[in-house]
């Protein structure tokens, strides 16, 4: 007989395989006794090094049973999730029931633990939304994306010619989420030299420009280091926010007017698609490599060489943390009979801003998934889910525009004081 084993934890991500061999079987749970906590219709297990050492050796010593060769993903699996969080080893058919019946049992074991957008709570919105959808979070962990060999942008082996005229060479180091954002976590081996180039190139710009002036604020280091945001009239670094106000600024200071207004511009430009188009490539750098095969579309539109048409709009929100590192959470639908949701989404965390969307062009979306009502549908479902995440100034950004704009700063001045947190310039004071 068959036996069907899942092993699921609290980021609603399982692992499973069959075996017909019972002592193979009873091998396998035995790696886990050290771990045990509860041994009911599932087994309860708090993770451990000392259990991921003795799958390693169970693997050494099976290496040539057939089933197996998944075994080394649970073990990523395993390490990536947090010592002493709680899993389950799970016997038989794991249907949508069973599934969400241990995920919130999971839930509520492991309190702390937090997956991108939603933060665990025993909210039902948020069961509902991982029936539907499979999380993955890519940020917090080191993780080394993909194999050499065939880059998954240009779908081209090492040492051909790819679409672009370039050689297709694995020499350098390629991070899935622009370094120059900080990121040093998440790198890929199956971006080719020359894509990793043209995206540094062409679509990167925008979005590390667009995100420069939190950078500066809150000194997140990046590919050389923090960043500091210089422009007419503004100057921000880690340390200070100095601005040159060009007006009358006595008439500024020592006065009633609770607060001012100074729009402040800089040389810092971005063209809102191409924003759209990095966060996507981002997204598709991360999947699993089988996945590419439904965004050959989204490919095209990322080179350039499709037209931008029905594009969702983004949703861009404010939390009250701070987060030193980018974090990128993809969602992928698990379930066929939700037409009116989206294939793939992901959200986007920088500093204290966080960017929600949708991963266009995909060959799994029906063809009217991008009507007025739909989007309604998915924002609704959205907001349902993330209610409970403590989200300030929620906006949904029309990003499709081509047109190249400056980045404006608006600057609220409060209660200056001449001579305490005002000053004026030497050149500038009055004699
Ligand atoms: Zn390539």
């Amino acid at each position: 007989m068959e036996n069907q084993i899942t092993i699921l934890n609290a980021h609603g991500q399982s692992f499973g395989f069959t075996t017909s061999d019972n002592s193979f079987l009873h091998e396998f749970l035995d790696t886990f006794k050290s771990g045990m906590i509860e041994n009911e219709d599932a087994l309860l297990i708090k993770n451990s090094i000392e259990i991921h050492n003795s799958i390693r050796i169970f693997i050494q010593k099976n290496i040539k049973v057939s089933s197996i060769e998944g075994l080394n993903k649970l073990i990523s699996i395993l390490e990536k999730l947090p010592e002493d969080n709680l899993f389950f080893i799970i016997l038989g058919t794991l249907d949508t029931e069973r599934r969400v019946k241990y995920l919130t049992k999971l839930v509520s074991l492991n309190p702390n633990s937090e997956v991108g957008l939603i933060n665990y709570t025993e909210d039902l919105d948020f069961m509902e939304f991982i029936k539907i959808y499979n999380i993955s979070e890519f940020g917090r962990q080191r993780r080394v994306i993909g194999e050499k060999g065939k880059c998954r942008f240009c779908k081209t082996s090492e040492g051909n010619q790819n679409e672009f005229g370039d050689i297709v060479t694995f020499k350098n180091k390629s991070h899935a989420i622009s370094e120059a954002l900080g990121n040093k976590k998440v790198t890929t081996k199956d971006e080719c030299d020359a894509c990793n180039k043209r995206f540094g190139r062409e679509i990167e710009p925008s979005l590390v420009n667009f995100l420069k002036v939190y950078r500066s604020l809150y000194g997140i280091k990046g590919k050389n280091g923090a960043t500091q945001l210089k422009g007419h009239g503004i100057d921000i670094d880690r340390e200070s926010l100095s601005i040159k106000f060009d007006g009358n600024l006595e008439e500024l200071i020592n006065q009633e007017v609770v607060s001012q207004i100074i729009p402040l511009s800089n040389n810092e430009s971005f063209v809102p698609l191409l924003i759209y188009k990095c966060l996507v490539k981002f997204t598709l750098g991360v999947l699993p490599v089988q996945e590419m095969q439904y965004f050959d579309k989204t490919l095209s539109w990322i080179n350039g060489s499709k037209e931008s048409s029905e594009l969702y709009p983004i949703i861009r929100f404010k939390e009250n943390i701070v987060h030193s590192e980018p974090l990128l959470t993809v969602m992928c639908k698990r379930v066929n009979d939700v037409p009116n949701l989206p294939y793939m989404f992901a959200e986007f965390k920088f500093a204290n801003v966080g960017f929600v969307f949708i991963i266009p062009y995909c060959s799994l979306d029906s063809e009217n998934l991008f009507s007025i009502s739909n989007y309604n549908f998915f924002y609704e479902f959205l907001l349902k889910s993330v209610k409970k995440m403590q989200v300030a100034d929620i906006e949904v950004d029309d990003f499709s525009s081509e047109e190249r704009k400056f980045i404006k700063i608006n600057v609220i001045v409060k209660n200056l004081k001449l001579g305490e947190n005002a000053f004026w310039e030497d050149s500038n004071a009055p004699q």
